[in-house]
């Protein structure tokens, strides 16, 4: 029987220690500010965004909110990136994504002050990441790591593969596990023999957007399954049913594997835990 790691309660630790850590410098006359801001009324863009304010509101972090309507053109967004990069009170921005076809998401990500970036997606954070520096590092990734130090998994020296190369997961992923010592292999959709390489993973981390796509004849015994995939199940039962499922087959990931994350209730919780991480961690870099 694997070792279920619960995201959820892991996620929950990390809000409340940083609702302790908020209150204490609330004392000292310091506050967060996280400016969000969306543009469209793109209904599953909007939970993010309510889930992330809500998180906000839980550790004390004071939220903006900026919903802006779809036709919004690139020059008017780039300009409130600008007067929100300028307003001192604000320490973290956040752009939702994606962006109607009209903004060029580079360009945004480009925009952001990369003291106020704390998606983590600016590339002078993402080369502090490579170069092993201090920085805001991506949130999905970054709450992989605690899941496995918070579980008491040991990282370096094991075998890891990470699957899926995408700027936000896949590549900080893997520089991380590398930061932690880990031996990282990273597969993508041209990987030849994928089957085999995920066979010899000590820790398996898969994000490749492709429901139960990791069958069992994937994972060595004992391995480390982490599933950041998340898919409404398209044969849920009944037409309203809500049934997630990952990129990883559980039912013959877990009998193989040592421990592995549920979906939902795995990976998903600890990406708005380490977004709030990265608002206190902005608001501590202001003094
Ligand atoms: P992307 O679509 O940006 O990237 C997918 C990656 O998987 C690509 O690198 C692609 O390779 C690779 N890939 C696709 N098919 C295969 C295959 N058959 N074999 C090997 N590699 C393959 O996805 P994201 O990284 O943004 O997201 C991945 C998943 O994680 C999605 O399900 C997403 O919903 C989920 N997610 C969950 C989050 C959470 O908080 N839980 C946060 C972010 C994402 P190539 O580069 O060659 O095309």
């Amino acid at each position: 029987m694997a070792q279920i790691i619960d995201g959820k309660k892991i996620s929950q630790e990390i809000k409340d220690e940083l609702r302790e850590k908020v209150g204490v410098l609330k004392m000292a006359g310091k506050e967060a500010t996280l400016a969000v801001i969306q543009v469209g009324d793109d209904p599953a863009s909007g939970v993010y965004v309510n889930n992330k304010k809500k998180a906000c509101s839980y550790i004390g972090i004071r939220s903006l909110s900026y919903e802006l309507p779809k036709e919004t053109t690139e020059e008017e967004l780039l300009a409130l990136i600008e007067t929100l990069n300028r307003d001192e009170r604000v320490s973290g921005i956040l752009v939702q994504l994606p962006l109607p076809m009209q903004i060029d998401e580079d360009k945004i990500i480009m925009a952001i002050s990369p003291k106020k970036d704390v998606d983590g997606f600016h590339p002078e954070n993402v080369g502090r990441l490579v170069i092993g520096e201090r920085g805001f590092v991506s949130c999905t990734p970054a709450g992989i790591i605690q899941l496995l130090k918070r579980s008491g998994i040991e990282i370096a020296g094991k075998n890891c593969v990470v699957v899926g190369r995408s700027n936000i997961v896949g590549k900080p992923m893997a520089l991380l596990m590398l930061r932690e010592n880990a031996t990282v292999t990273v597969a993508h959709s041209k990987t030849q023999n994928l089957k085999e390489l995920c066979r010899q993973a000590d820790i398996l981390i898969v994000a490749i957007g492709k429901p139960q796509f990791i069958t069992g004849e994937y994972i060595k015994e004992g391995a480390v399954v982490i599933d950041v995939g998340i898919h409404r199940a398209e044969n849920g039962e009944g037409g309203t049913s809500k049934k997630l499922c990952g990129d990883v087959c559980f039912d013959q990931a877990e009998p193989l594997a040592s421990a592995i994350t549920p979906v939902p209730g795995g990976v998903g919780p600890m990406t708005i835990a380490m977004l709030m991480n990265n608002c206190v961690e902005a608001m501590q870099s202001e003094s």
